[in-house]
């Protein structure tokens, strides 16, 4: 039986079309690249593709594949022990799609892949390295795996010349374990983002937390001053949704006054930049706040 509590007003939007869309899109399907914006049905899409008018065009590309070896209960990504190979022509035709696009932040987001010996760490590294060669004015965010704590690939990633290592420990310490496949934890991905700050000093760390899973109020709180001192920059907060019913049921959906005011808790405590409310998603215009708040 669905238990989950009805979807508030404030959580209705609809996806915008034109024809910069239409034409981003060809130019995606015809490199074979997918965005975690179309593939989601991200309601900010709209938004983060839009750039012009001050804002700063941002989208998320999905690399590695659209088969993940986890499977967390949240998420509405495909599961398999053995997906299909690599595709080692994705580092460059990432590249070059993206320097057509002229985008000015790029946010690169992947499935985990733990069955490979390096859990693909070559390959994001790899794509960084050559966004970052055909684009060299683009900034670079890789939303990366845990790599299982592994602190050499952390460092392959980190040192890749990326602007923002990102990393979602996606709830509270006291949730983990029902909401993230089990192979995740939270001592292991505040781990990775201490790791990638250790390596590489002048990247900014950021992660991100969905609300509405049944969390408290003090263990947000705590959440959030475990990630301080693990010297994580940026901090984002959005609703959880329910991709189908065989996820996990929505508990609570939060006012965005309520998202707001865990928005100033967090400035409180010190984090360089904060995005909170109903519809943000990690990256959501995730360039236009770095720009303003962060790498001025
Ligand atoms: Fe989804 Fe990421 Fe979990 Fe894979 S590791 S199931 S892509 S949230
Ligand atoms: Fe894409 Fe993220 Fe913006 Fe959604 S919030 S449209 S996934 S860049």
């Amino acid at each position: 039986r669905d238990k989950s509590v009805r979807k508030p007003p404030w959580m209705k939007r609809t996806i915008p079309g034109g024809d910069r869309y239409t034409e981003i899109k060809a130019k995606l399907r015809e490199l074979k690249l997918s965005t975690v914006c179309e593939e989601a049905r991200c309601p900010n899409l709209g938004e983060c593709w839009g750039g012009g008018d001050g804002h700063t065009a941002t989208a998320t590309i999905m690399i590695m594949g659209d088969t993940c070896t986890r499977a967390c209960r949240f998420c509405a990504v495909k599961t398999s022990k053995t997906p299909p190979p690599l595709d080692p022509e994705e580092p460059a035709n990432v590249a070059k799609a993206i320097a057509a696009w002229g985008l000015d932040y790029v946010v690169l987001t992947s499935v985990d892949r733990d069955e490979l010996p390096d859990q693909g760490a070559g390959h994001v590294a790899e794509t960084i390295r050559r966004l970052k060669s055909s684009a060299p004015n683009l900034l670079v965010e890789a939303l990366t795996p845990d790599f299982r704590g592994e602190a050499e690939l952390v460092r392959e990633v980190a040192a890749s010349g990326l602007d923002v290592f990102a990393h979602n420990v996606e709830t509270v310490p006291e949730l983990q374990a029902e909401v993230r496949d089990r192979r995740a934890n939270w001592d292991q991905s505040v781990g990775v983002l201490r790791d990638a700050k250790r390596f590489v000093p002048s990247l900014i760390t950021k992660t991100s937390l969905m609300l509405g899973l049944g969390e408290t109020r003090p263990q947000v709180v705590n959440a959030l001053k475990l990630l301080r001192e693990a010297g994580v920059d940026v901090v984002t907060f959005g609703q959880y949704m329910r991709p189908t019913k065989r996820h996990l049921a929505v508990k609570e959906y939060l006012t965005p006054e309520a998202f707001e005011a865990y928005k100033k808790i967090a400035e409180d405590m010190g984090f360089l930049y904060v995005a909170s409310g109903p519809m943000v998603r990690s990256s959501y215009r995730a360039g236009e706040y770095f720009l303003e708040n962060v790498l001025k």
